[in-house]
């Protein structure tokens, strides 16, 4: 894997912002939805990951989400979300320097490595929320009691703090990350198949914007022949393959 054109144009990055999915965690653990080990049961996520799923069967989602919680509960951040938290803080040291990461995981381990300038598209599988009231609470308890969790203001079934296949993304997030990727000089896309829209729309954004697109990703995507650079490898062995001295 040749990283050093990656390595030039993080370097030389003003506006930098980069767009992870589930294939950088992939490396610490997380199984990825589309890859291999992609299934729960014989379930496929996108039976699962769906408001129709939860109201036809709560528990079972609930089940899966139990399952999902306590293997990231277990997991570590990798090389590729290190050094991303380190780029931010290199970055930020410039007069001009700026520093977006908008990740459509829910995991949290961009920011237990320290990512600060963070955008969550897709939410945060630690936030439970009520499906019929506006209560919602940050829980990272492992196992969680009782499953389904209830709503203390309303009795009503909590659900996972995630955005489902089909359900819009939170307005205000998805207004900060056009404006990130319309800013963004560099625009580095790590570990996501690019399916998933309206998400997939962010780096045509920015390569329409002016920036230049690179891809980190073993396998070729949607995406790959719009890269200006495609990197085929994994995230966490590509960074710790380069040096990172942003001056
Ligand atoms: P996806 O499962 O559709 O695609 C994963 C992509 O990662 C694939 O293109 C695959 O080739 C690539 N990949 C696999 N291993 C990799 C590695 N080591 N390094 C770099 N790339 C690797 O995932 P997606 O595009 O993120 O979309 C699915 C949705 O699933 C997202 O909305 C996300 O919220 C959710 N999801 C999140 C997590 C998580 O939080 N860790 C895990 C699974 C799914
Ligand atoms: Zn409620």
């Amino acid at each position: 894997m040749d990283t050093r054109a990656l390595e030039v144009s993080l370097l030389n990055a003003k506006s930098l912002c980069v767009f992870t999915g589930a294939g950088v965690s992939q490396e610490s653990g997380i199984p990825t939805f589309r890859g291999e080990n992609g299934l729960w049961k014989q379930f496929r996520a996108e039976d699962l990951a769906t408001p129709e799923a939860f109201e036809r069967n709560p528990q079972l989602v609930w089940e899966w989400y139990a399952w999902r919680r306590e293997l990231i509960h277990n997991a570590q951040p990798n090389a590729a979300h290190r050094a991303l938290a380190q780029i931010e803080s290199a970055l930020s040291m410039k007069s001009d320097g700026r520093f977006t990461l908008i990740t459509q995981n829910v995991d949290g381990l961009h920011q237990r490595a320290g990512s600060q300038n963070i955008i969550l598209l897709h939410g945060d599988i630690w936030v439970l929320r009520c499906s019929a009231c506006d209560f919602q609470r940050r829980d990272e308890s492992v196992p969680l009691h009782p499953l389904p969790p209830i709503c203390p203001a309303c009795r009503s079934l909590l659900r996972p703090g995630v955005v489902w296949f089909g359900e819009p993304l939170p307005s205000a997030d998805w207004t900060d990350a056009t404006h990130a990727a319309e800013a963004a000089d560099v625009f580095l896309v790590i570990g996501t198949s690019a399916l998933v829209y309206p998400a997939a729309h962010l780096p045509q954004l920015a390569k329409q914007h002016g920036a230049q697109l690179i891809e980190i990703n073993p396998e070729r995507t949607a995406l790959s022949s719009l890269a200006d650079l495609f990197i085929q490898g994994k995230a966490a062995e590509a960074f710790a393959s380069i040096q990172i001295h942003i001056e």
